[in-house]
């Protein structure tokens, strides 16, 4: 890393209950949140949910109706977007177009008053960290859009802010350079420990970037964990249905116990009462078996290592499976299922 965009750390960020309306709808709906100094969060969810409004409220950008917005113990609600020490990189490439791309990059030290030669300095290093030293001359119609963002990215970093906050700034890109540079963003990050927020739809991105996700639903976080803690324990069904696949299983609480097709599972998460719901299961926690729950294979298809397999069961309800790609089911075999995990964390109460 170079020296001149080391950090002495990431910040630690907060919000505290904070409420955002608009006319009379409420984008933020006292939100929390924690972030610790060097971590890196992504905020994920449906369009509509809040995202960019909480990374807007975050850079001050949009000034928030209640609530406290907290960098390294200040409460920095009041204070303007410039004193609030963080960069910032959109969607949209936002490159001043009548600038080269150091110029850019360079752009942000100007407005801080830095000489001239230590600016050139600092940003040629934060090119360079972003893989573009060769095209510090270049124009922004000159750069392809992963390269645009690169440069987004440099210019967001060289002030050395202590939060980087990211609206969704690989949209626009396409699959592969997509993958490249979220990668790339990620180990940077790593390298200068910088607290870092990424705002995305996509919830493979999130997964594979984040320390922690935090799903949003309607102005709040209806879930926040490690990636892999939301895969295993989506603890609603939004959550269930948003982050990977989920099969909808008939099921009946009976004792506190999930029980669906004779076999009783531990429900993990909120208690409910007893009753008819509907159990949230991940495909990869069904399988095939010599004998168990009756089923009928409608679809099946190759999905390179493994293949995914769609049965209906007796009471008419679809379950996805996956298994080897070497097993081969046609369509309308009869198949026998079993249930691998011992317990379920997302259920919706059916009436
Ligand atoms: P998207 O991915 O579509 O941008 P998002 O999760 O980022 O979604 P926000 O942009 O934060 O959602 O918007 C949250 C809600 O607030 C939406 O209903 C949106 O229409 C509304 N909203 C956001 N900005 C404004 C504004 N300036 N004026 C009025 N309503 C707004």
């Amino acid at each position: 890393v170079p020296t001149s965009l080391g950090t002495d750390r990431g910040a630690a960020v907060e919000l505290e209950a904070v409420v955002k309306t608009f006319g009379t709808h409420r984008a933020l709906n006292a939100i929390d949140l924690t972030i610790k100094p060097g971590e890196f969060v992504a905020l994920l969810g449906p369009s509509g949910c809040g995202k960019t409004t909480a990374l807007r409220a975050l850079s001050g950008l949009e000034l928030v109706d209640s609530g406290r917005i907290v960098i390294d113990g200040v409460d920095v609600a009041a204070v303007p977007t410039n004193k609030r020490d963080i960069g910032m990189v959109f969607q949209s490439y936002s490159l001043f177009p009548h600038m080269t791309a150091i110029e850019n990059v360079e752009f942000g030290l100007r407005m801080r008053r830095v000489a001239a030669s230590e600016r050139r300095t600092r940003a040629e290093e934060a090119l360079d960290m972003v893989g573009l030293a060769a095209f510090a001359e270049r124009f922004a119609h000159q750069l392809s859009g992963g390269q645009q963002q690169r440069v987004a990215l440099a210019r967001a970093l060289v002030t050395r802010p202590r939060v980087l906050l990211l609206d969704e700034p690989l949209s626009a890109l396409d699959a592969k350079v997509r993958v490249q540079l979220r990668d790339e963003i990620r180990r940077i990050q790593t390298e200068l420990g910088i607290t870092t927020v990424f705002v995305t739809h996509d919830q493979e991105e999130a997964l594979a970037v984040a320390d922690r996700v935090a799903v949003m639903r309607d102005g709040a976080i209806e879930q926040i964990g490690t990636p892999e803690e939301l895969y295993a324990t989506p603890l609603t069904p939004f959550v269930a249905d948003f982050v990977g696949l989920s099969n909808r299983i008939p099921a009946d609480l009976v004792d506190g116990k999930v029980v669906a097709h004779g076999i009783s599972m531990r429900l993990l998460g909120e208690p409910m009462d007893d009753g008819p719901i509907t159990a949230y299961i991940r495909p990869e926690d069904v399988a095939l078996a010599n004998a168990g729950i009756r089923a009928t294979v409608v679809a099946s298809s190759f999905l390179g290592s493994l293949r995914r397999t769609q049965v209906v069961l007796g009471d008419d309800s679809r379950v996805s499976i996956q298994h080897d790609a070497d097993v081969r089911p046609q369509l309308g075999d009869v198949v026998f299922l079993k249930l691998k995990g011992a317990a379920v964390s997302a259920v919706r109460r059916t009436s």
